[in-house]
C-alpha cells in the first residue's frame, strides 16, 4: 500500500478524487503539480499542505508563489517543475493524471525512479505503450489501471493464468448520443456533448466518450496494459456503468466487475493494491434499487471515432499516436467553437491517411508522429 502521493494533474476531477481517497485512507499527498488553476492550486495546497506545488504554466505558477508565500509550500512552475514533483523522493506513488500526451514525460520520470504508478492518463499508454511499459521493467515501477475498465479487467485477470483468457471485454456507457444516427450528430454543441449521463469528468474526456474515441483509446491502452491482441478485445453498449468491464475465459466463464459508477474505487484500488481497504469515500452498489442492467453493440457506421481507433490498433506503430495527436488537436478545435462535432472524426481519418506510420518507433518517431498528426488538424 502507498502511503505518500505525489499527483500529477492535480485539480482535474481524478486529482480532486485521488485527494478525497487519500484523506479517507490517511495517506499523506506531498506534492500535487497541474497546468494552471491557480486558485483551485492554492486551496488543495492550502488544505492538504504538500511540500510541493506545480502549475506547468509559469505565470500561473509566479501568481501561486505569491498567494502561497504565507505557508511553507514550496512552488515550482513549468515542465521542470512538473518534472520535480514527478520524482520527489518522499513519494512511493505517482498519480498519473494529466490530460493528454503533455502527460508523457513527467509520467516517464516517476517510472524510472521506481515509483508506483496509478495511470489514469490513457494517451501515455495509447501513443508510447511499449516504451512505457519496458521502461516499468526495468525500473520495477508496478503500473496500477485507474480508468474504471482497465481497473475492473485487472481485478478479473489477478490470480489467473493469462493463457486461459479468450477475451477481454471493456463496457462503453455509449455517451450522450447512443441511439442516435450520423445526421443527427451533426449540430451537436460544446454544450451538449459535455452533459455525460453517467460520469462526471474534464472537457477533454467528456467529448471523448461522445465520440467513443474514449472507449477506441481505452481498447489500445488494454492492449498494451495486457499484452492482448486487439482481435481479443470486445466493447460491449452497457448504457447503466455498473459493470467496468469483463473478462472471458477459455471455458466460456465470463468474469465481471460490478460496482457504483464512482472513480474512486478504482483510484483507491490503485492506491491500495494488493489489498482492499474499508472506504468512507467510495459510493456502495445498492443492488436492489440500481433497475435493469441492459447489453448492446456499438455503432461503429455512427460513431467512427471507435472504428477508427480499432483501426489504429491493428496497424500499431505510430498508428496510435497519430490517431491520439490528431483527436487531441480536434477536440481542442471542438471545444473553441471551431469545427464540428462530425469534424472530428473526419479529421482524425485524415490524419491517419497522411501521416505515416513507423513500426518499432523510438519515444521521438512517436513525438514527431504527434506533432504531424496535430499540424495535420490545423
Ligand atoms: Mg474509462
Amino acid at each position: 500500500m502507498s502511503n505518500h502521493v505525489t499527483i500529477l494533474g492535480s485539480t482535474g476531477s481524478i486529482g480532486r478524487q485521488s485527494l478525497e481517497v487519500i484523506a479517507a485512507l490517511g495517506m499523506e499527498a506531498v506534492a500535487l503539480a497541474a497546468n494552471s488553476s491557480v486558485k483551485r492550486m492554492e486551496e488543495q495546497a492550502r488544505q492538504y499542505k504538500p511540500k510541493l506545488a506545480v502549475l506547468a504554466d509559469e505565470k500561473a505558477a509566479a501568481d501561486l508563489r505569491v498567494r502561497l508565500a504565507d505557508t511553507n509550500v514550496q512552488v515550482l512552475g513549468g515542465l521542470g517543475g512538473l518534472l520535480e514533483a514527478a520524482v520527489i523522493p518522499s513519494a512511493d506513488t505517482a498519480i498519473a493524471s494529466l490530460v493528454g500526451m503533455a502527460g508523457l514525460r513527467p509520467t516517464l520520470a516517476a517510472i524510472r525512479e521506481g515509483k508506483r504508478i496509478a495511470l489514469a492518463n490513457k494517451e501515455t499508454l495509447v501513443c508510447a505503450g511499449p516504451l512505457v511499459l519496458e521502461e516499468a521493467r526495468d525500473y520495477g515501477a508496478k503500473i496500477l489501471p485507474v480508468d474504471s475498465e482497465h481497473s475492473a479487467l485487472f481485478q478479473c485477470l489477478e490470480g489467473h493464468d493469462r493463457r486461459e483468457v479468450k477475451r477481454l471485454i471493456l463496457t462503453c456507457s455509449g455517451g450522450p448520443f447512443y441511439g442516435k444516427a450520423q445526421e443527427e450528430l451533426a449540430h451537436i454543441t460544446v454544450e451538449d456533448a459535455l452533459r455525460h449521463p453517467n460520469w462526471s469528468m474534464g472537457a477533454k474526456i467528456t467529448v471523448d466518450s461522445a465520440t467513443l474515441m474514449n472507449k477506441g483509446l481505452e481498447v489500445i491502452e488494454a492492449m498494451h496494459l495486457y499484452r492482448v491482441p486487439v482481435e481479443k478485445i470486445s466493447v460491449v453498449i452497457h448504457r447503466e456503468s455498473i459493470i467496468h468491464s469483463l473478462v472471458e475465459y477459455c471455458d466460456n466463464a465470463v468474469l465481471a466487475q460490478m460496482g457504483a459508477p464512482d472513480m474512486r474505487l478504482p483510484i483507491q484500488y490503485a492506491l491500495t493494491w494488493p489489498n482492499r481497504a474499508a472506504s468512507q469515500a467510495v459510493t456502495p452498489l445498492d443492488l436492489w434499487n440500481c433497475g435493469p442492467l441492459t447489453f448492446g453493440s456499438p455503432d461503429l457506421d455512427t460513431f467512427r471515432c471507435l472504428a477508427l481507433a480499432l483501426e489504429a490498433a491493428k496497424t500499431g506503430g505510430t498508428a496510435g499516436a497519430i490517431l491520439n495527436g490528431a483527436n487531441e488537436g480536434a477536440v481542442a478545435r471542438f471545444l473553441a467553437g471551431e469545427i464540428g462535432f462530425l469534424d472530428i472524426a473526419r479529421k482524425v481519418e485524415r490524419a491517419m491517411e497522411r501521416v505515416p506510420v513507423v513500426q518499432n518507433p523510438t519515444m521521438q518517431d512517436i513525438l514527431d508522429a504527434d506533432q504531424a498528426a496535430r499540424e495535420s488538424v490545423g
